[in-house]
């Protein structure tokens, strides 16, 4: 039995990331709801989860598992990438480490320049494809597990755009330079926080997943 009433009680929700800006937007929907994030940086020992799973739920699945074990809270696993049909859906659950493979970021650890990287990788991946066939998709899934590893909740979002030619904007993460969104026109980077907040795929799962503790929270 899933003891809920310590979660209800607590609000305190450890987040399985060192990554600041998914923190940002997850924050955006938590703190509202009067949830404390805490992250790997708050805590004494964090550990470092290898990602092995072939999807993106079996790895938030797996961050969240060994977090919460580690660390005896209430804890939210993200796992979360860049799909490109005209790629065979790549670079899906590697979108973090696209570059690495061929040697372009070994070595780096500056999250800002990998990103820099996988950027330039998959612009030359998509030199010859066309405008018309330029469509991705980000895809964020979201694991909620309770103090002793077991699995409470599983959520996935996703958001769909384009992958342009040249980057656009500062702001965002990762690809967003590059993820054009249908709606906008523009890309995350130029929207900035208040978009993603609103449409992103992390938001997206995170709506879905607050709903669902909503119901799991009622007395
Ligand atoms: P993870 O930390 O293993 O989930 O890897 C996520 C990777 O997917 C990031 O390093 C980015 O390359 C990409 N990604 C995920 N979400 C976003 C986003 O909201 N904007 C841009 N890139 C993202």
């Amino acid at each position: 039995m899933m003891d809920w009433a310590s979660l209800k009680k607590s609000k305190k929700l450890l987040l399985g990331t060192t990554n600041r800006k998914k923190l940002i937007e997850l924050n955006a929907h938590l703190q509202p709801r009067g949830f404390q994030l805490l992250t790997l940086a708050d805590v004494p020992k964090a550990i470092d989860v290898e990602e092995t799973g072939s999807t993106f739920i079996e790895n938030a699945r797996l961050k969240a598992v060994a977090q919460s074990i580690e660390h005896r809270l209430w804890t939210i696993g993200e796992d979360s990438g860049l799909c490109v049909p005209a790629l065979g859906g790549a670079p899906g659950i590697f979108s973090a480490r696209y570059s690495v493979d061929d040697g372009a970021s070994a070595g780096l650890t500056e999250r800002s320049q990998i990103d820099q990287r996988n950027n330039d990788k998959i612009l030359r991946e998509l030199a010859t494809v066309p405008d018309e066939k330029r469509q991705g998709y980000y895809i964020s899934a979201i694991v909620l597990c309770d103090p002793d590893g077991n699995v409470a909740l599983e959520v996935q979002g996703e958001c769909w755009g384009r992958i342009l030619r040249e980057r656009r904007g500062s702001e965002g993460f990762g690809y967003d330079p590059l993820f054009e969104v249908l709606e906008y026109h523009r890309t995350f980077a130029e929207l900035g926080l208040n978009v993603k907040r609103a449409i992103s795929h992390r938001s997206r799962a995170l709506r879905e997943f607050l709903r669902q503790l909503d119901s799991r929270l009622v007395d």
